[in-house]
């Protein structure tokens, strides 16, 4: 479904993607993990068109992502939603605006269609009784499940997720993991996580993928990677976070 061929991406001198190949099939929730700097919010990026690789293609189910003219870019670029470390919900709008918003004005969804859908989905990630709030008197926890469901709303095939824990207090992880694993389990969506969470990693992935300087240099099934690495690079970055 989502794939990447020989894709390089420079910033300045600095080689931060080198010649990278790696596909993901639908239905598939592949994790990257690997030392920091190493280049995986960067794909995640370049997948939502927030930057743009120096060399190589990137096709999203069979259709071209880059390079692309950009009104087909903004096509696919619908099949694709992300989830940020850092909530970025609309302040000034409820949780029920904030998921009905982009349905409404970039899909042409009716208003009442995107409410019902939005209730869905807030009842999937466990804050029906929420619904007409701000982000502002929510906890971190419960905003970035409001933004897993504003993700959801735009019925992406591919779901991106880029250290959707890190910025949360601790007690808050467990909840958001749980609609995560849950949202895995439930629906046909196509996963891309970057994640420090290595017992989730290993609960929802298929594939893990394990990065160091721009490159990938250890894939296969979590039981694989967790339990056998081949690479001492990936022993070495699983003894520091495990
Ligand atoms: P982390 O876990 O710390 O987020 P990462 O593996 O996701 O690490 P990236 O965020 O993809 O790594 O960054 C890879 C490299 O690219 C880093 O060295 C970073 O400093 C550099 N980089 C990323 N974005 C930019 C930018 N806009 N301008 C310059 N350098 C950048």
């Amino acid at each position: 479904l989502v794939r990447l061929e020989q894709v390089t991406k420079r910033f300045g001198d600095v080689t931060v993607l080198d010649h990278l190949d790696f596909s993901v099939d639908a239905g598939k929730h592949v994790t990257l993990i690997g030392p920091s700097g190493s280049g995986k919010t960067t794909i995640l990026r370049l997948l939502m068109t927030l930057t743009k690789p120096d060399e190589g293609t990137i096709t999203v189910d069979g259709e071209r992502l880059f390079p692309a003219p950009e009104k087909q870019v903004r096509e696919v670029r619908k099949k694709i939603g992300m989830v940020f470390q850092q909530f970025n919900l609309f302040p000034n709008m409820t949780v029920l605006k904030n998921i009905t918003e982009a349905p409404v004005t970039v899909l042409g969804m009716s208003k009442d269609a995107a409410e019902e859908r939005a209730r869905e989905l807030l009842e999937l990630v466990g804050l029906s009784e929420h619904l007409d709030k701000h982000p502002g008197q929510l906890s971190g926890g419960q905003q970035q499940r409001v933004a897993i469901a504003r993700a959801l709303a735009m019925r992406p095939q591919v779901l991106l997720l880029d250290e959707v824990t890190s910025a949360l207090d601790p007690e808050l992880v467990a909840g958001v993991l749980d609609v995560l694993r849950d949202i895995a389990r439930s629906t046909d969506i196509t996963m891309l996580c970057v994640t420090h969470e290595m017992n989730f990693a290993r609960d929802i992935s298929d594939q893990v993928l394990m990065f160091d300087s721009g490159r990938i240099i250890e894939a296969g099934p979590p039981e694989k990677i967790f339990s056998e690495p081949e690479h001492d690079r990936t022993r070495e970055f699983l003894s520091a976070v495990l």
